[in-house]
């Protein structure tokens, strides 16, 4: 099973479809169950869309890498919250 901080490690590849057919597979599956990444994935692809539109097409993949970071520390960060509460 894909976890979260495994898909934000694919993420801007997905987004681009980069990934092979099996990864692009459990991506959707996760996507599915996981609210929390939907809406990361949905955050990442404006950000993307924003980038190329400001940097003719080529993407700033160092910012990209840091933008997935903090989301997975976010995301991280508020799981553990939950944990505590339920
Ligand atoms: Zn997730």
């Amino acid at each position: 099973m894909l976890m979260c901080r495994d898909l934000a490690v694919i993420a801007s590849d997905y987004i681009d479809g980069e990934l092979a057919t099996r990864q692009t597979l459990s991506v959707k599956m996760h996507l599915m169950m996981c609210r929390d990444c939907r809406t990361f994935i949905g955050n990442l692809r404006a950000s993307t869309g924003l980038m190329r539109a400001h940097s003719s097409g080529r993407p700033n993949e160092e910012l990209l890498r840091k933008i997935n970071e903090r989301v997975v520390e976010a995301l991280e960060e508020r799981k553990s919250g939950k944990d505590n509460n339920e």
